[in-house]
């Protein structure tokens, strides 16, 4: 099921205004991966109140283990089981009905009745490498905002399977802030025996040791989140129980958004190798586009491209980075000034028509370049002119080495032919392509175009 297609069910569900009375699920989610629960409620696809459900519906159990999106991390997936039958849980919400954990699920052909028991068991794969990135999170932000960046908060949380986000105001040295978030955490707090120690306290005593975020709604009492000397926080996501269990930590990516600076973060390294090779590949491919650019510009050039190892930290990347900078700059300036001299070359063109009559009053006048790098598109300053210059005349344009050619009447001329409707009537027999209007067409070919003009001024005599 894709986010478009659980997104849409949410919706039918909040349009509903069902006004559930549920109790608030109790979460077991902290402490076990498996449990089982007692079906309270059901929705259909629709979002409206049922007593069974087969298909794709809502489930509410009186207490669950699968964790509901908040704190910016996203809800478990996994299976609920009645007897064999596996029912997929493809998302969870707690906001609909306030702290009731809504399971979206599809029951296939299984039906699920008000009151049955069943076996409850998250992804904990999904969930570990959840719990992993919401721990390093919370020591990210902790680190930029207490060890590196003079208090400044940081915002914006997204904690997904492969990656978090992350954001904080934008400073002078937000690159070095970074830098020196990252180096903290990679040598003191991940691979660290420093165990997770959890506490409850009223939201008072928070707000006075500053543990709350000023615009945040809380519960009277909160729960925190401590790992001594690493981070202290509020918090009801997932964490894991040591820093020892974290063994990886990289930084992928930073970018500045506005007053903002947004990173993505990782504890995954398989994910991080990935997203790495992917990133060095379209940065190479992006080099190599740029040199097949300047190439049909001038067949001649030849450029080697540096050897650019795939970066395999965030250190190594930003030196990367730099260095694809200066080789694009160098290219983008070739390019420039390849293309000034292309422009130059097509104005200093000096080419001699050949004029014969068609007819009383109509004139060809024909050009031929023999060129590999005068496209039409270049040509058209020059063609233009043509039309100042000639009038009453059938203007045939021609490029035998890139096999294309442009064929207009003048704006000025007597005669009523429709060159499209005869070029559309013609092509295929003739092995060509393009199209145009009544009044001119633009013609690749495969051979040469003796034939097809043949027998267009034959036409244009007789018309
Ligand atoms: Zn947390």
């Amino acid at each position: 099921m894709d986010n478009t297609k659980i997104n849409a069910l949410w919706q039918n569900l909040k349009n509903d205004q069902n006004n559930g009375n549920f109790p608030v699920t109790i979460f077991n989610g902290y402490t076990k991966t498996s449990d089982h629960g007692t079906v309270i409620g059901l929705f259909n696809k629709d979002g409206k109140v049922i007593n069974e459900l087969t298909g794709v519906g809502f489930i509410i159990f009186d207490q669950t283990v699968f964790y509901a999106l908040g704190g910016g991390q996203i809800s478990d997936t996994g299976y609920l089981k009645q007897g064999t039958n596996l029912i997929p849980v493809y998302d969870l919400n707690k906001q609909i009905f306030k702290k009731v954990y809504v399971h979206l699920v599809d029951t296939g052909t299984v039906t699920i009745k008000i009151n049955d028991v069943l076996e409850q068991e998250i992804n904990t794969t999904r969930r570990n490498n959840l719990t992993k990135n919401h721990t390093a999170q919370h020591i990210l932000s902790y680190t930029i905002e207490k060890f590196v960046n003079d208090g400044e908060l940081t915002d914006s949380v997204l904690i997904k399977e492969e990656s978090f986000l992350l954001a904080m105001n934008k400073t002078d040295n937000w690159l070095d802030v970074l830098l020196q978030a990252r180096d903290k955490i990679i040598t003191t707090f991940i691979n660290h025996d420093i165990a997770r120690i959890e506490h409850q306290m009223p939201i008072a005593e928070a707000r006075a040791l500053h543990l709350a975020h000023p615009s945040f709604e809380y519960d009277p009492i909160v729960r925190v989140v401590e790992f001594p000397a690493a981070t202290i926080d509020l918090c009801g996501g997932t964490h894991v129980n040591n820093l020892n269990e974290i063994s990886y930590f990289e930084i992928w990516d930073c970018w500045v958004d506005k007053k903002k600076v947004r990173m993505e973060s990782s504890t995954n390294q398989v994910a991080t190798v990935h997203y790495f090779s992917t990133w060095a590949n379209n940065k190479i491919m992006e080099l190599q586009q740029l040199l097949d650019r300047i190439k049909k510009i001038d067949p001649q050039f030849s450029y080697q491209l540096p050897v650019l190892t795939t970066p395999t930290t965030f250190v190594e990347k930003i030196a990367l980075e730099n260095k694809i900078k200066i080789i694009e700059q160098e290219l983008t300036e070739i390019s420039k000034e390849k293309n000034k001299l292309l422009i130059q070359k097509v104005n200093e063109l000096e080419i001699e028509p050949i004029i014969e009559p068609i007819s009383n009053n109509l004139n060809l006048v024909s050009f031929t370049v023999n060129d590999e790098i005068l496209t039409l598109d270049l040509m058209r300053i020059k063609l233009n002119k043509f039309f100042q210059d000639y009038q009453n005349s059938l203007i045939y344009f021609n490029n035998p080495v890139l096999k294309y050619a442009y064929i207009s009447f003048t704006k000025v001329n007597s005669v009523n032919f429709n060159l499209n409707q005869y070029f559309q009537a013609n092509k295929t027999a003739l092995n060509l392509t393009g199209g145009g209007t009544p009044f001119f067409l633009n013609i690749t070919y495969q051979d040469n175009l003796d034939h097809f003009m043949e027998t267009l001024l034959l036409e244009i005599k007789k018309s």
